[in-house]
Formats: structure tokens, sequence, C-alpha cells
């Protein structure tokens, strides 16, 4: 399977860029597209805004491709900034590969071009020494070395270099044309030093030309090894002109406009469509996959390990600054700060999408090389949810207010360990969480109301508004933390059932405090902004915590919070009633 492909080119990933989408590509392929190639959705970069490589799979790759596999990627992109003529970014590359396989005389040759095309004729000559050094067969080389000599301005020695070529190559066309320039130049002005070289010099011209048997058979393997990463010269049937080097003003030297003409007699093809590889040399170019078992033996779980929780990653994502983290993980992080853990760069508007898909190839990649890792990565996961979904051991709570049956509570999250809170609650699927007030010296009271999300609006910058209702009152059993946040054991209260005199007692105080409170609603300026209050209730012990007009009652009222926890926690809905008439009561006189 070809896990490093890149989804545009086809070729094995190169600088891998993850997008916001988790799709990922290499940064060339994504230079000329403004569009994802696989889910289509917009590239978004902002002025000037620079894509990313992803570290975490730019250093797998590194690993897992072969040297070979390295240097013709370098050697193709370094053809590419030639051809457009990028040449201070060329010799960044050139000597990055350079420095990856110094024996690389393909390599060197393009940095000796790169060099000349920069004007930096002493380090094109320095490079094109080290090419004859490895590679005294080959004609390149000493074709390399005249032409920066020639822009050196040393001519004799140049045409030495140039003569040193064709020796070796007899069809070296581009040697040709720079010894006739040079030979032109000079011979009004001959020293006399020179008279014999120069006749030697055609002589030797001659006789290669004659007989190049002898000198074409290692020839050709050298060239073979240079075609093969795409470079330069040519030996053909069809004398194709290898790219000549210009200055990059291409004025200053005459030769130069000479080689342009003589180029331009001897092949139809514009300059800059003239490209070393052409479509199909891309074919030769064809990359080897790494295989998986190869992979396997090169990888390990280490280079999968989220650097936050130190786990192999669940559910991996990728910020525009290239890092990668569990999507849980990096959430958490963003719940203090829209910052990226690792390299500080703003996350905010990353934060604002507020959407993390995941990074694809290295969710394929884990799949295919861990996998028994992965299913036990996901146990672990599976089994941490069901952990927290469990409402009786493992509530989480909210210490904030109190909350009661059936009242809605509606809540501003923003501080971090409630942001996680309420993410978990939507991911166990539970919607639930349990609220209590804060008690100095337990950190919460000992009674709570569960509250159930009914909507949660995320706000861009991570904080959320959170409409809650009421369900059933609760007491702790035992406190715990969780990730910065409480938790607690807890048992359900249930009023106790009544039954035969004792609930028609209660059933008579019930309405009797019922009709209080309708004098009280109609009367009393405490009740006017509220439009009517709940109905009575057939059964009132049809809920385990009793008439919902209770709590209703105790929500609207202001009353201390303490007062409001010791009803709450009360499972006699008799003692309850009497203190509701109570208060009523006391409203009641207050308004005579
Ligand atoms: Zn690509
Ligand atoms: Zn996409
Ligand atoms: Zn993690
Ligand atoms: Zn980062």
């Amino acid at each position: 399977m070809e896990i490093f492909r890149c989804p545009s080119c086809q070729q094995t990933l190169w600088e891998p860029v993850t997008l916001a989408c988790g799709h990922t590509f290499c940064k060339k392929c994504l230079k000329v597209a403004n569009r994802c190639h696989i889910c289509k959705q917009r590239l978004k970069l902002r002025g000037g805004q620079e894509l990313r490589g992803n570290t975490l799979l730019s250093s797998l790759l590194d690993k897992c491709l072969d040297m070979g596999t390295k240097v013709k990627r370098i050697t193709r992109d370094l053809e590419d900034l030639i051809s457009v003529r990028q040449y201070e970014e060329a010799v960044k590359v050139a000597c990055k590969g350079v420095a990856m396989a110094p024996e690389h005389v393909p390599l060197r040759i393009l940095r000796s071009q790169v060099y000349l095309c920069l004007k930096q004729f002493s380090e094109s000559l320095r490079e094109a020494k080290v090419i004859c050094d490895l590679q005294p067969q080959n004609p390149e080389a000493y074709y390399r070395k005249g032409i920066a000599l020639l822009h050196m301005e040393k001519k004799e020695e140049a045409l030495k270099e140039f003569q040193r070529c064709l020796a070796l190559n007899p069809h070296f066309t581009t040697a040709h044309l720079g010894t006739e320039q040079i030979l032109k130049n000079l011979s009004c002005s001959l020293p006399s030093s020179l008279e014999d070289f120069v006749d030697e010099v055609f002589s030797m011209s001659r006789r290669s030309t004659v007989d190049t048997t002898a000198l074409l058979a290692p020839l050709e393997a050298a060239n073979i090894r240079s075609q093969d990463c795409g470079t330069v010269n040519k030996i053909n049937e069809d004398k194709t002109i290898s790219p000549l080097v210009q200055p990059s003003d291409g004025t200053s030297i005459a030769l130069n406009q000479e080689k342009r003409k003589r180029k331009e007699m001897d092949d139809p093809t514009p300059p800059d469509k003239e490209r070393p590889h052409s479509q199909e040399n891309w074919e030769h170019h064809k990359d080897c996959y790494p295989p998986i078992p190869l992979l396997k033996d090169v990888l390990s779980l280490s280079d999968v390990e989220c650097s936050l929780c130190i786990r192999m990653f669940f559910e991996p994502v990728t910020t525009p600054c290239g890092h990668t983290f569990c999507r849980e993980c990096l959430e958490r992080c963003m719940d203090h700060r829209p910052y990226c853990p690792l390299c500080k760069q703003c996350l905010r508007e990353y934060l604002r999408v507020g959407s993390y898909p995941i990074t694809a190839i290295l969710q394929d990649l884990m799949m295919t090389i861990f996998p028994s890792e992965m299913a036990d990565r996901k146990q672990i996961h599976l089994t941490e949810i069901a952990e927290m979904s469990n409402l009786v051991s493992n509530v989480p709570i909210f210490v904030c207010t109190v909350a009661f049956p059936g009242v809605p509570c509606p809540l501003h999250v923003f501080e971090p360990r409630y942001r996680l809170m309420m993410r978990r609650c939507l991911e166990t699927g539970t919607k639930s969480f349990g609220m209590c007030l804060y008690e100095s010296g337990k950190s919460f009271s000992d009674y709570g109301c569960m509250l159930e999300i009914q909507h949660l609006e995320f706000l861009p910058d991570g904080r959320s508004l959170v409409e809650t209702v009421g369900r059933r009152r609760f007491r702790v059993l035992q406190r715990g933390l969780l990730d910065g946040y409480h938790k607690a054991e807890i048992e359900y209260l249930v009023d106790k059932k009544l039954e035969g005199e004792e609930l028609q007692e209660v059933q008579r105080l019930h309405d009797m405090v019922y009709q209080q409170l309708e004098e009280c609603f109609s009367h009393h300026m405490a009740f006017t902004h509220y439009a009517s209050p709940p109905p009575k209730e057939d059964d009132i012990q049809a809920s385990p915590d009793g008439p919902h007009w209770c709590w209703w009652l105790l929500s609207v009222l202001p009353l201390d919070p303490t007062y409001q926890m010791l009803i709450l926690s009360m499972t006699s809905l008799k003692e309850r009633l009497f203190h509701l008439k109570h208060i009523l009561s006391v409203f009641l006189q207050n308004r005579s």
C-alpha cells in the first residue's frame, strides 16, 4: 500500500503539508492549487502566510525513504527551481542535497550550475573540481570547470578544460561552442605560447572525432547515470544541446549571446520551455514507495507519540503551524491559551473555525503499521469514555450555583476545566453533569442537582453558552478530581412515599400552599415579571422529586443559596411544603 503517496502528483510525498481539512500534499503541489484535491475545500491562506510543513510526517518520511528517493526528489526540485530561475532558493536546495549525498555527481553538477547563475564563479569552479575528482571520466566535469573559468576571464585555462571535455566526448556541443568562441577572440592577439596549444587542441579534437569508440564506452555509462537523475548533458543521435548556462542578466559575456544563437539554430524549443525533464522523464522517475515490512522495521511506537499525553496518537490533528497532537490534547491546551504548545504560534483562527479533522494519512499509517497498538489505544479510550459516562460513580461536578429539578439553568462556560467538562459531556453522550454549590472546607456542597444540556453554543474564542435544565437531585457520597474538575460518586434522592391518612394530610397542605402561591402571584411585586406559576399536578408523588412548582417557586424567590440547598436536600414533601408555606406567608405579610 502506498501510504506516503501524494494525492495530487501521485508521487511519494515531499515536504508534506497537512491542510485544515486533514488531507496532506507535497508543498510544491499546493503552490499551484487553491483547493484541496480530495475534498475541494478552499485553501485559506491569509496575506503572505506560508504553508507550513507537517513536521511529524517530514521526520517519518526522512526515516522511511531511502537515500535514492530523497536525492531524486531533491534533484527534481532543484531542476524546477533552475528552470524558473529561482537561483537563491535553488542554491539552498542544492546545498541540502549535497550535504545529504556528497558523492552524488548530478547534484553537484546542478550546484555548480546554480553558482554560475548566481555569478559565484569561484564557487562554481570549486564544485567542478570536486566533480572532476569524483568522476575523472565525466566530460561534464571539465565542461563545468571550463565555463566557470571562462566567466572568470581565464580563457586559456577554460580552453584546456573544454578540450579535456571534448577528448572524453567529441559530441559535447556546448564545449565545442566554447572552444570556438575562445579561439575566435584569441586569434588576433594570440600569445606565442598559446599557438602550439591551439594547434594541439585542434589536432586533439580531430583525433577524438575520428576515433571515438574507445572513449565512448565509459562515457555512455557516465551519461546514463546523469540522465537517471534528470541532469544535464545528453549524448544522443539528435544532438540535443544541454541547457546552456547563462548569467542571470544574460548580457555580460559575448559568448553567451553566441551560444544562444547557436542553440536557437540547433534547438527550436524556447529557452524557458526547455527543461531538464520532460513528461517522459517523469515516467523515468517513478518513485518506489517504501514497502510496509520496511516501514515496520524503521518506525517505532515512539514515532507516533503525542508530545502532550506521551501516548500513541488518538485522533491526530495537525495545526496550521504543522504540529500534530491528539485532538483532545490540543483542545485541552487551547482551553487555556490559543497557542501551539510546541511553537507558540497563535491558533486563534484555528480555534475560531472549531473543527479539527483527523490527519488522515497519519491515521492510515498507524492503522497499517501498528494495528494491534491502535486497537489497544482505542480500547483505552473507550474504557475512559465508559467510565466518564457513569452517572453514579463518576459524575462531573460543576461548582457554581443551586439548581432545581425541572428548572432551566443557563451557564456561561469560560474556565478551561469546564470547557473540557462540556466537551466530554457531549462526547460521552450523557449531556449531563451535576451542579453543586461551593462550600468551604469540602470544595462543594453535599447535595446537588443533575443538569442536562439542552443546547450548547461554542463562541469563537472557545467559551460557550450552555442552556441546561435541572433533572434529579443527588447526595454526594465521595469526592474526586478528574483532569482539573471535580467529580463525585453520588446517590439520587427520592422523596419518602406516603400512603393513606398521611398522604391525604400532605395533599391538603399541598393544595393550601399552592393557593397561597396563586394569591401571592396575583398581588406581590416579586412575581410580576413571571407569566404564571407552573400548573398543579394530579399526583403529587408522581416524581421522586415531588411537584415541579415547588422547585420553580424556590428558584424565583430571592432566597439565600444555603437555604435553597437545605430545602433541596429534603426527602420529605411535607417538610418542604412547610418551608414554602412559611416563606409565602412572610411575602404575604410584607404586602399588607
Ligand atoms: Zn505531490
Ligand atoms: Zn481536503
Ligand atoms: Zn495526546
Ligand atoms: Zn506549532
